[in-house]
């Protein structure tokens, strides 16, 4: 791995940036606050405007209308966008189902997909784990029985973000139940206005609704719906959930944070004394700064894997460490926020879009909407792996425990 300043990544950065300068509409900007999705009409907006840049799948090959970039670019491409404050485009349907599509649909089923995902026109939710049925994915009991040319899918789902908004979810079903429990699962792709699909609401301790349980009750899919052969799925989700294990810690979130408590620090409390100049902020601002920068170094070197093609388990287990590190640095950083901004404190918790005619509060540019922020981050070391789960893959990859 070579640790010397990548030049071409730097030209390749500031042409990110002059594009985000030259395109990204003011009143698009900074709009996201919180770890959720943007509404709909931004989404499509701004797909419109990365499709006239040549942008709209910046994470595909060329080879499917993609930009062909590595994983280096691909990772600075997010980071500007995060720090410009772009609306966050849909992740499911980009980075998750894009790329099974690109691989295993059928003809039709890209000429049916893929220009909605170009044009963010159709939203999609993942339906994959269920009660009891996390970490252990592959004991999934909702089925899918073959009638004619259609599947009858019944079960529950759960934790599914942004069902309540998707127009389509990418599913997986127990369609055999003779064989190996993983050889049993298939990948089908539905639409969620279909008859007998019931969302309700999860409301989280942020406040918000990202996430929902999805009831199946007799619900009939096409056969054509299918991706792959008919017990595929296992080896779809391996593939699915292989993708892009440098982008685990979600350096670009945290360098976020970092910003905004650098602008934090700067600001002047009550007495006119910054809070950088108090020693435990300091050494504390100090501390975060040394993790963060041993956390981009990791990616760099979990990207040199991911470029090489190197699937061996202690790759893996690399992309498991990043995972684990950047999640719980996510949850020190937001507190550590929270906690910092003292009297001011309540700030944070103010909504994040806030009232734009309303009198702006203290230091909001910095606070406003950090306490969602610091709610929000307690998942992210549930979803994507538990950091449980996570140690394991360590353990077993890297120490032969
Ligand atoms: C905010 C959020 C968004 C999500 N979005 C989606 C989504 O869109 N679609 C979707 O399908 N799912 C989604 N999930 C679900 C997520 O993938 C699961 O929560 C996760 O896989 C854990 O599964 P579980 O909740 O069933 O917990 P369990 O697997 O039941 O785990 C319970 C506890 O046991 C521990 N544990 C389990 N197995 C092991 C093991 N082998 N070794 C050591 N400890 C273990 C876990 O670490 C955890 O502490 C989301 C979850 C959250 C929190």
């Amino acid at each position: 791995m070579d640790f010397q300043p990548d030049l071409s990544l730097e030209a390749f950065r500031e042409n990110v940036r002059a594009f985000l300068r030259d395109k990204l509409p003011a009143d698009l900007a900074g709009r996201p606050r919180i770890g959720t999705r943007s509404p709909r009409e931004e989404l499509s907006r701004w797909q419109r405007i990365l499709n006239e840049q040549g942008w709209g799948a910046p994470y595909w090959p060329t080879a499917h209308g993609g930009t062909g970039w590595n994983v280096l670019e691909r990772l600075a491409f997010d980071e500007e966008c995060t720090a410009a404050g772009a609306p966050t485009q849909d992740v499911g349907a980009q980075k998750l189902l894009g790329p099974v599509l690109n691989e295993f649909a059928t003809p039709e089923q890209k000429v049916e997909h893929l220009p909605h995902i170009f044009g963010g026109t159709r939203t999609w939710c993942q339906g994959f784990s269920e009660p009891g049925s996390g970490s252990d994915l592959a004991s999934l009991r909702t089925s899918a029985v073959r009638d004619g040319d259609e599947y009858v899918v019944n079960g529950q789902k759960i934790w599914t973000s942004h069902g309540h908004r998707a127009d389509w979810i990418f599913l997986l079903v127990r369609t055999n139940t003779e064989v190996k429990k993983q050889a049993g699962i298939s990948f089908l792709l539905v639409d969620m206005k279909t008859p007998g699909i019931t969302v309700r609401p999860i409301h989280t301790i942020d406040g918000c609704h990202h996430l929902n349980e999805t009831f199946f009750d007799n619900v009939r899919v096409p056969v054509k719906n299918l991706v792959g052969a008919e017990g595929d799925g296992w080896k779809i989700t391996k593939f699915l959930l292989n993708n892009e294990h440098a982008a685990a810690a979600d350096l670009p979130m945290l360098r976020r944070y970092m910003r905004q408590l650098g602008s934090l620090a700067r600001q002047r409390d009550a007495e006119g004394r910054a809070l950088i100049e108090r020693p435990h902020i300091a050494q504390q601002v100090a501390r975060f700064e040394a993790e963060l920068n041993a956390i981009a170094m990791l990616v760099q070197r979990v990207a040199a894997l991911e470029q090489a093609e190197d699937h061996s388990p202690a790759a893996h287990a690399l992309g498991s460490m990043l995972k684990v590190r950047g999640t719980e640095l996510q949850q020190r950083i937001s507190c550590f926020v929270v906690e910092a901004l003292g009297d001011y404190g309540p700030v944070a918790y103010a909504a994040p879009e806030g009232d734009a005619s309303a009198e702006p509060l203290p230091m909001q540019e910095v606070a406003r909407g950090m306490a969602n922020e610091l709610f929000f981050r307690r998942a992210s070391t549930i979803y994507g792996g538990t950091s449980e789960v996570q140690r394991g893959i360590i353990a077993r990859a890297l120490f032969q425990l």
